[in-house]
């Protein structure tokens, strides 16, 4: 039985009795039929376009239906239309089937079940076709967005440069702490906004299948051991108890993309840690048999487990976790932690690495999320038991006996003064803290008084009573003569000269990273052991190409040149080159840019790609034919840029905006 809206043209009133009683034996009760006998009616009923097929007769008075056949499919009637004739001639079946007809009757030979057949085939047809087209549209509709998203978070990027890197040298300059809360505030936002600009972006990518899978072969040892260091320190400032651990024999190494892995685990053990007050997060690695359903095949999969002892989730609401911007804990405070796209990226991620994630929890028992990978098509590899425990339990008590000392650390703001006890104290030397330059200096005067001695200070320039400077300078009237530290977010032209003029010893450009406070205490204090393991011989080695770029630095001052027509992110980016040393010019167009070239001798170029008067590669062309072939050139983009284009230039790395000092200082060391 078939239920349709059909349309029968016939001029000839027993022609059409015939049809409709034949229509009758097979089509459902309600179908509904509308009868029209002369080609006005039928070219307007078929105008409507309100049928699901129409019956067309040939002859329809002095005119032939082959017109009218033209003219409903080319312009009006969406469905299809079957002809029927009362004589059988091949030219005219043909003849109809070009003119858009789908089928061909011949009415002296029609039977129900060859009608039957016809319609059924033909509204088959058109509801293929249909869901073809909805198809097509929904792909382009949301291929539409996803460029649209992804071209906002582009755009996005380049005044949060200006926003981020303004925000945070400000921070450096004023004392007022009313005033430095009130730059905080827009820094984290600033920041906030980046995180949740990079998620849309990778979810747009996602949705528009443009993201990249690039496998290679990761090491499960060094791997994990770098995401507890980068975890345990988010974990450690909670109070939490972060462990990883592998069980049974696992592979050394495993064919996956490293960056989306490491992305998928940082934003499971995140979340752990951000939704747990008390207790401890554990990740257990481990190869298990997966069945269907717990994975995407059946077969081998290692799986990352991670548990948590925190808040948990209500199992009505444990699926919808999954769905971008669903936050499911009713505070505000982890609302404002966290974008809620974390684990819609993560689940499509898991999945695009022949994964499945999924999650079990009782609310107020804490949660846990099972990843598990695939590993049917890896290469065959011998498993062995992975010692990661181990390697820490030999690392830490090491870390911890580094250096032997006093580091007196000098802050106005309680958590920069914890921030950097909390990086330094691990290393088992002693820290005490002054809240001013006049408390430091009293601090100086009492230790030499009582022969103790204070072998480090790390001193903030911006501090209300007596400021770094004034207090540098009192200090070394009252002899002493360690090592005194500025920490400045400050990065104006000859603020390091002023620093040494008063006393200073070196300085560190804020926001501080934890190795360049590691390379201080390795260059000035003694360390306990001379055999260190991995982590103490990365610290050393990341402190030495500091005090190799510091040399470099010495002998000559060496020389960028920032493109970029956004004036506010092309000054910071400048800024944030000088802060280490450098020295940097600006042009704000392409044409500004071939002007300078020749007048510096430039050592490195960093070009954003979306000049107005000329493209980025363009440019650099250009730039290459009038510069030194010494000359490194870096790109500098809200999108990711060509890789094999940027490769045959010869561009050495390709930044995302925004831009921090971490990642120019990666470039230019
Ligand atoms: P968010 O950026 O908010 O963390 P996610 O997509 O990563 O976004 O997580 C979505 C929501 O799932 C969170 O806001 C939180 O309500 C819940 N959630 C995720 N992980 C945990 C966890 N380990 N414990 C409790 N709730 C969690």
């Amino acid at each position: 039985m078939l239920n349709a809206k059909l349309l029968i043209v016939e001029d000839d009133e027993d022609d059409y009795v015939l049809t409709r009683d034949l229509l009758d034996e097979f089509m459902d009760k309600s179908y509904e039929l509308e009868w029209v006998k002369t080609v006005r009616d039928a070219r307007a009923a078929l105008k409507r376009d309100e049928h699901d097929l129409c019956l067309m007769d040939y002859q329809l008075g002095s005119e032939d239906g082959i017109q009218l056949l033209k003219e409903a499919t080319k312009n009006t009637f969406s469905g299809p239309i079957i002809m029927l004739t009362g004589l059988k001639d091949k030219a005219l079946d043909a003849m109809a089937m070009k003119a858009g007809a789908v089928d061909y009757l011949v009415k002296a030979n029609l039977t129900r079940d060859h009608l039957e057949r016809a319609i059924r085939y033909a509204l088959a047809r058109k509801e293929t076709e249909r869901e073809r087209v909805e198809r097509l549209r929904a792909e382009s509709a949301s291929r539409a967005k996803s460029e649209f998203l992804a071209h906002l978070s582009h755009e996005l990027r380049t005044p949060l440069t200006a926003i981020l890197g303004y925000s945070d040298m400000l921070y450096g300059k004023v004392s007022d702490l009313e005033d430095k809360s009130y730059l905080q505030i827009i820094h984290q936002n600033g920041k906030h906004l980046l995180g949740l600009l990079n998620d849309v972006l990778d979810l747009s990518k996602i949705e528009a299948g443009k993201l990249e899978i690039d496998r290679s072969e990761v090491a499960l040892e060094p791997f994990f051991t770098d995401i507890y260091l980068l975890m345990n320190v988010k974990a450690e400032d909670k109070d939490l108890q972060l462990n990883i651990s592998f069980h049974g024999e696992v592979y050394p190494t495993i064919f996956i993309d490293p960056t989306r892995f490491r992305q998928i685990v940082i934003n499971l053990i995140g979340n752990a840690i951000k939704f747990t007050q008390d207790g401890k997060v554990d990740v257990d690695v481990y190869l298990e048999k997966c069945k269907l359903g717990e994975a995407v095949e059946e077969g081998e999969c290692l799986t990352v487990k991670v548990s948590d002892t925190g808040i948990g989730i209500d199992k009505k609401k444990l699926e919808s976790i999954f769905q971008p911007f669903t936050q499911v804990s009713d505070t505000t405070e982890y609302k404002e932690q966290g974008t809620g796209l974390g684990l819609t990226i993560s689940r499509e991620l898991v999945h695009r690495l022949n994964g499945y994630l999924s999650v079990e929890s009782e609310l107020g028992e804490g949660s846990t999320f099972y990843c598990r990978f695939c590993l049917k098509d890896q290469p065959v590899k011998e498993k062995r038991k992975l010692l990661l425990n181990q390697t820490w339990t030999d690392l830490r008590p090491t870390l911890d006996a580094a250096y032997q000392g006093t580091v007196l650390v000098v802050d106005d703001l309680l958590d920069i003064r914890r921030l950097i006890g909390h990086i330094i104290g691990k290393t088992g030397v002693e820290v005490i803290y002054a809240e001013n330059g006049e408390e430091a200096v009293d601090m100086v005067s009492t230790a030499k008084e009582r022969n103790k001695t204070i072998d480090v200070i790390l001193m903030d320039i911006q501090m209300p009573r007596l400021d770094g400077r004034a207090a540098a300078t009192e200090m070394r009237h009252m002899g002493y003569d360690g090592p005194i530290i500025a920490l400045t977010a400050s990065s104006m032209k000859g603020d390091r000269e002023k620093c040494l003029e008063a006393g200073f010893t070196d300085f560190l450009g804020k926001p501080i990273e934890s190795h360049q406070l590691y390379s201080i205490l390795d260059r000035f204090l003694s360390a306990v052991d001379i055999e260190k393991p991995a982590l103490a011989s990365r610290t050393v080695s990341i402190s030495r190409a500091h005090q190799r770029s510091r040399a470099a630095v010495a002998e000559a001052q060496k020389q960028a040149l920032v493109i970029e027509d956004n004036v506010d992110a092309c000054n910071i980016t400048a800024m944030l080159i000088e802060q280490i040393g450098w020295q940097a010019q600006t042009a704000y167009s392409a044409k500004e840019a071939l002007e300078k070239i020749g007048q510096f001798p430039f050592d490195v170029v960093f070009f954003d790609m979306n000049l107005p008067d000329m493209h980025g590669y363009a440019l650099v062309e250009k730039l290459q034919q009038q510069s030194a072939a010494s000359v490194r050139f870096v790109a500098l983009s809200g999108e990711e840029g060509d890789a094999s284009k940027e490769r045959d230039l010869g561009v050495e790395h390709h930044l995302m905006k925004p831009v921090n000092s971490e990642m120019i200082q990666q470039v230019l060391k």
